[in-house]
């Protein structure tokens, strides 16, 4: 740490990533009296917001409905409604754009900065912080945490191996996913929700998807257990893939962990489709008299299914011609196409985007400030929160929409903030 790093602050954030930049900003924009500190223990701050996206950094969703927004948060939808009320999508965009860092929206809604490059957004948020005054102090990471005798907190910090001692009035977590900063939160008894891997890949391994990585099919249907997502679907080497799997995969996350990621997968591959309607178009194809010499395999009967796909889902059908595929095979086919099941075997990773569902418990949290309703002064914001969101632009969103809020409080003077 600096000699020149003051021991006391007004105000200390743990982590230096989207939350804990968009909160430091703003308080410090708010209240500039205020001495504000960003602990970060990489060597380089917003690590992650410099690969979201695949280095492009989906910023934010353009949905601007707080009502609409919150479906798209397997955890943390209830709380963040009124937060949302607040500071939703539109105030990301007019914040970036006031700092002249303009956004553009793709055909599905995600948002990205016009010269598709996360270093803008990073070095946007670095040169506010450092008008605002903000002091970000880099390789520094928080080893203790404890509520001082005289108020405030008392922060163990090491730093190039030597452990310093900073005092602070304020304190927030903004750290994440970290397990150990977790075990710094458990300790001031605040209650965490176990941490699960959400948005990840299915692993599978079937003979009716083997060779075919990089097939897609535009609106598939999936279901496992009680859930149902529905999406764009992509064969992968390992299995499967796309918005629809990575739906079911944040909604799921609970029950793959705690299944050992191993369960069966219903796939209706022509999306709503019923099975009735479907055995009606292939009852059609085999009574069609020009399709009688015809190879069942030879030509999908759907135009929603490529014709890879189409072959090995009729394996069992062989070379047949439609005229000699008998009623159960019919019946099996539509089966196949309308409710094929698979099993799971594992997760993969989605290198886009990735998060932790689980976090500090929502209930012990005010979400108009994102104070800790057990320990006083005492903030959170980000991912370290038991929030996530489906890929989208959607985990940002909620790290700028809390880190705002507590950047708004962190501003105010007790006094003010409960007078
Ligand atoms: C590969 C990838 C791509 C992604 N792409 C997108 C995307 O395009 N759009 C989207 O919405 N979401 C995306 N996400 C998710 C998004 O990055 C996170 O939801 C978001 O970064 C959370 O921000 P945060 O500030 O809460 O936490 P983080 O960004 O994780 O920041 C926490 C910081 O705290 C620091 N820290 C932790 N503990 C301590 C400690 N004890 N002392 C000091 N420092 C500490 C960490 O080093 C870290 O820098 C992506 C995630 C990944 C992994």
């Amino acid at each position: 740490m600096s000699s020149k790093l003051s021991p006391i602050w007004d105000v200390i954030i743990i982590g230096g990533g989207a939350a804990g930049f968009f909160a430091a900003i703003r308080c410090a924009e708010l209240n500039p009296d205020l001495r504000v500190l960003i602990l970060e223990k990489a060597s380089q701050s917003l690590g992650k917001v410099l690969i979201s996206g695949g280095g492009r950094c989906n910023v934010t969703h353009a949905c601007f409905e707080p009502a609409k927004l919150i479906s798209y948060y397997p955890r943390g939808g209830n709380e963040l409604r009124g937060a949302f009320s607040r500071f939703q999508p539109k105030d990301t965009v007019e914040w970036f754009e006031s700092r002249n860092v303009k956004l553009k929206t793709e055909s599905d809604g995600r948002m990205f900065p016009v010269t598709d490059d996360s270093n803008t957004i990073a070095n946007c948020l670095r040169d506010a912080a450092e008008q605002a005054r903000v002091r970000v102090e880099l390789g520094a990471s928080v080893l203790s945490v404890e509520k001082s005798p005289q108020g405030g907190f008392k922060l163990e910090v090491m730093k190039e191996a030597q452990v310093f001692i900073l005092q602070t009035k304020k304190l927030m977590f903004a750290t994440g996913g970290d397990r150990k900063s977790q075990n710094l939160i458990q300790k001031l008894r605040h209650a965490i929700a176990p941490q699960v891997p959400s948005l990840f890949t299915f692993n599978i391994k079937d003979k009716r998807i083997d060779g075919l990585a990089g097939v897609a099919v535009e609106d598939a249907v999936l279901k496992m257990d009680s859930l149902s997502a529905r999406g764009p679907l992509l064969i992968t080497h390992w299995g499967m893939s796309g918005p629809g799997v990575l739906r079911l995969s944040a909604w799921g996350a609970r029950i793959l962990f705690d299944k050992k990621y191993a369960s069966t997968l219903t796939v209706n591959w022509l999306g709503d489709y019923k099975q009735g309607t479907t055995l009606e178009v292939l009852q059609r194809n085999k009574d069609w008299h020009e399709n009688a010499r015809k190879k069942v395999a030879a030509h999908s009967a759907f135009s929603q299914i490529p014709i890879r796909l189409w072959k090995q889902l009729v394996y069992f059908i062989g070379d047949k011609n439609w005229a000699d595929v008998s009623k159960a095979e019919i019946q099996k086919l539509a089966q196949e196409l309308t409710a094929g099941e698979f099993r799971i075997r594992g997760k993969g990773q989605f290198k886009e985007e990735f998060v932790t569902c689980g976090g500090v418990s929502l209930k012990e949290v005010d979400f108009k400030t994102m104070q800790s309703r057990v320990v006083d002064n005492l903030f959170f914001a980000g991912e370290v929160l038991d929030i996530d969101g489906l890929t989208g632009g959607f985990n940002f969103q909620a790290a700028w929409t809390t880190g705002w809020l507590a950047g708004s409080a962190l501003s105010t003077d007790r006094e003010r903030m409960h007078g």
